[in-house]
């Protein structure tokens, strides 16, 4: 099981005073502030940006890691990188710092994202309040709380003897097949929502659902639930627009998969250490 983020506490009301310099995860709209040197990317460490020179208000305390204070701010639109810096997407990180740094860097920017988005009261409009020991905006006027969003989504792999059911999305990386997922939506479960995607994908039904684990997901805000399940009957038809390409595959002649980090590898990998130990020698 993957921890999010090993070594972090998460916290929401800072120290009252902070000793030392912290982790900063600085943004800029979507993108990321870290430091320019290609041979180890980092986010800044320092006591606030604005030693640095930046002016970056709105700023969340995320808690510790490793025992360091790490805080979320953003700079406004057009703010330039201080020397020695650059704004990067958050996805051009996937595997370039460390992983704690990275899931940090995810969380920061959906708490960011969330601030900026709720500002304003979505139901009345008038202009909304931090709390300080909730992550959460109060409206003064109608008591309306506006929490973080986290989109739900149900991944499934499907394996029917010992192949596994992989897909492509348009949006994927050349020659990347992974399993099938979808959002869930209003009135739906996770397994309800499983079934769903993979007979609207794919055309197949399927059973016996096994929940495998969960990722959050910051692109932008998903918490990815995933499950192994086994195929019942139906030919693959992929969806027109959302499924470029499925198929069956087995263990030895797979396509290129996902990026280790992701949830959707581990799935994946584990079904595959399923199969090898239940292989018969010479098959
Ligand atoms: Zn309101």
């Amino acid at each position: 099981m993957l921890l999010n983020a090993p070594g972090f506490v998460p916290l929401i009301s800072p120290p009252e005073t902070v000793e030392g310099d912290a982790w900063w995860f600085v943004y800029r709209g979507t993108t990321i502030l870290v430091r320019q040197d290609p041979s180890r990317v980092e986010v800044p460490c320092v006591a606030h940006p604005r030693d640095l020179g930046l002016d970056a208000p709105h700023v969340h305390y995320l808690g510790t890691l490793d025992g360091r204070h790490c805080f979320s701010a953003e700079c406004a639109e057009g703010a330039e990188a201080p020397d020695g810096f650059v704004w990067a997407g958050l996805r051009s990180l996937f595997g370039a710092i460390d992983d704690s740094t990275f899931l940090l860097a995810g969380r920061a920017v959906q708490i960011v994202d969330w601030d900026r988005s709720h500002r304003f009261c979505g139901r009345c409009g008038t202009p909304t309040e931090r709390k300080i020991h909730e992550r959460s905006r109060v409206c003064p006027s109608c008591g309306q709380t506006h929490y973080p969003r986290l989109a739900p989504v149900a991944m499934a792999l499907v394996t029917r003897g010992d192949e596994l059911l992989l897909a492509r999305s348009p949006h994927f990386p050349p020659g990347m097949m992974s399993a099938l997922a979808g959002f869930v939506e209003p009135g739906e479960s996770l397994e309800e929502c499983l079934v769903r995607e993979v007979r609207e994908e794919v055309g197949v039904e399927v059973d016996n659902l096994r929940y495998f684990s969960s990722q959050p997901w910051p692109f932008p805000h998903s918490l990815m639930v995933a499950f192994h399940c086994d195929y019942v009957s139906g030919e693959i038809v992929p969806q027109e627009g959302e499924i470029e390409a499925a198929g069956w595959f087995r263990i030895d002649d797979l396509p290129v998969l996902p990026h280790r980090l992701s949830i959707a590898r581990r799935l994946i990998e584990d079904a595959l250490a399923r199969l090898r130990a239940s292989r018969v020698p010479g098959t």
